[in-house]
C-alpha cells in the first residue's frame, strides 16, 4: 500500500487544489503538526496562498496546471469539487497518492450521477428527472411527472444555493435556471442536518456528532449551525449510520459531508455530499477533540483516526458579505463580539467583499446551547462586512 507519513517524513508536501478558506484552515491544522502545505490557485493573495508553505500560482480547473502541480508534491488532496478530473485521473495512473480519488470525485461533482449512485446502492434520496436546458423542463411540466412544488439543481459548478431554483408554482417558472439539471420534488423538511464523516485507507471510519443547520433566507446559505443537532439520541444513530454508509460506499479517504434532510414524515434523505472539509464542521476547531480539518490529514494519509468527541456544545454563524456593498471589506463589530468571550472568530482573508459572500464564521462555545445561541445572535447583529 502506498502511504506517507509527514511525521516519520517531514520534507512531505501536501498539495492542496483551491486556495480559498477551507484550504486555508487546512493548512492551519497542517501547521500546527509542522506538515508542509502547497496551494494551487489564481491570485497571490488568495485565503490559503499566504498560509501555505508554497503557493503555486495557476488554475486549477486547467489540465496542465493541476498535472504540473501534482507532479511536484507528495499527495493531492482537494478544498473545491471543480478540480481539473483528468489531470487527477493522470496523477493516480503515474503513481501519485489522490484523495479523495478522481473517481469518487466523478461520481460527487455531477449531481445526478451522485443521486443516482446512491439510488443504485441502496441509500435513501429523493427521486430524480434529469433534463439538457430549461426548455426541456417547460416542455415537460404536466406531462412527465413533473409536479408543482419541485426542485430543479445544475448538475454542476452551483454552491451555496447558487445552482437550485425551488418552484412553488407556475409564477416561479422565471426562476427555472439554464443548463443541464435534475428536477426533484420539493421535500417539506423538518431539520436540516450534516454529519462529517473520515475514512482512512485501511477502511477505519469515524464519524463527527450532527450538527442541525439553518438557512439564510435570501441567500439561500447555512446561516446558523447547532451541535448537539437537538434531534436526540436515535436519529442521531440513524443519520451517522448514513453517512458511514455512503462514504464507505463512495470508497472515500479522507472526509466525506453528508447533508441530510430529515422530512416531516420522519425519513431520512441525503441531499447531497461533498468529498472534504466542509461549512458545517467548522465549529470541530474548537469544540471537539479533534478538527474536521486535522482528521483530514490523517485520514489522507492513512494514519489512525481520531473519535471525534464534542467538549462544548457550538454554535457556528457565518459572517456574510453586507447586501448592498462590494469591494476591500471592512469588519465592524469584531471586538464587541470578542468580548463576550468563548466566542472564536474567523476572517478568511477575501480581498473582496460581495453581498452574501462568505468572508469568516464565529464560532460560540458554550455549556448551555440556549446561551450560545443567544451569543450567536448578538454577534450577527454585531460583526458587518461593508467596504
Ligand atoms: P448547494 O449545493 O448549493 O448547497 P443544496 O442542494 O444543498 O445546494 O440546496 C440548497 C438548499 O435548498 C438546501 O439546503 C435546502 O434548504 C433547499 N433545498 C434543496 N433541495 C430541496 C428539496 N428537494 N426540497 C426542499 N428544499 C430543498
Amino acid at each position: 500500500m502506498h502511504v506517507i507519513n509527514p511525521f516519520a517524513n517531514t520534507d512531505t508536501i501536501i498539495g492542496i487544489c483551491g486556495g480559498g478558506q477551507l484550504g486555508k484552515m487546512l493548512c492551519e491544522a497542517a501547521s500546527v503538526w509542522d506538515w508542509k502545505t502547497a496551494v494551487l490557485d489564481k491570485h497571490q493573495d488568495d485565503p490559503a496562498a499566504q498560509m501555505a508553505h508554497r503557493f503555486v500560482q495557476g488554475d486549477y480547473t486547467n489540465y496542465d496546471d493541476v498535472l504540473r502541480f501534482g507532479q511536484s508534491v507528495d499527495l493531492i488532496t482537494i478544498e473545491i469539487e471543480k478540480v481539473n478530473l483528468e489531470a487527477l485521473l493522470e496523477l493516480e495512473a503515474m503513481g501519485k497518492i489522490v484523495h479523495p480519488s478522481p473517481k469518487a470525485l466523478a461520481i460527487i461533482r455531477d449531481k445526478a450521477k451522485q443521486k443516482q449512485f446512491f439510488i443504485d446502492q441502496g441509500l435513501p434520496t429523493s427521486p430524480q428527472l434529469l433534463f439538457e436546458s430549461k426548455t426541456d423542463i417547460l416542455r415537460a411540466i404536466g406531462s412527465d411527472g413533473i409536479e408543482f412544488p419541485f426542485v430543479q439543481k445544475l448538475r454542476s459548478g452551483g454552491y451555496d444555493g447558487r445552482g437550485v431554483a425551488i418552484i412553488k408554482s407556475k409564477a416561479d417558472l422565471l426562476l427555472l435556471l439554464d443548463g443541464p439539471s435534475l428536477v426533484e420534488p420539493f421535500i417539506e423538511i423538518e431539520a436540516e442536518v450534516a454529519v462529517i464523516a473520515a475514512r482512512n485507507l485501511n477502511g477505519e471510519i469515524k464519524t463527527f456528532p450532527p450538527v442541525a443547520m439553518s438557512f439564510h433566507p435570501e441567500a439561500n446559505l447555512v446561516e446558523y449551525l447547532y451541535c448537539p443537532s437537538g434531534l436526540g439520541p436515535a436519529l442521531e444513530l440513524e443519520a451517522t449510520q448514513i453517512a458511514q454508509a455512503a462514504i464507505e460506499s463512495l470508497d472515500v479517504c479522507g472526509l466525506l459531508a453528508v447533508e441530510l434532510f430529515l422530512t416531516t414524515d420522519g425519513d431520512w434523505l441525503i441531499n447531497e455530499v461533498a468529498p472534504r472539509p466542509h461549512n458545517s464542521g467548522h465549529h470541530t476547531i474548537e469544540c471537539c477533540n479533534v478538527s474536521q480539518f486535522h482528521q483530514h490529514l490523517l485520514a489522507i494519509c492513512n494514519l489512525p483516526l481520531i473519535d471525534p468527541q464534542l467538549h462544548f456544545p457550538a454554535v457556528m454563524v457565518n459572517i456574510l458579505g453586507e447586501d448592498g456593498f462590494e469591494g476591500p471589506p471592512k469588519y465592524l463589530g469584531v471586538e464587541q463580539a470578542l468580548r463576550m468571550g468563548n466566542v472564536y472568530v474567523h476572517l478568511y482573508g477575501k480581498n473582496i467583499t460581495k453581498p452574501f459572500r462568505k468572508m469568516g464564521h464565529v464560532t460560540v462555545a458554550n455549556r448551555s446551547i440556549n446561551r450560545a445561541i443567544k451569543t450567536a445572535n448578538f454577534i450577527k447583529d454585531q460583526i458587518k462586512v461593508i467596504s
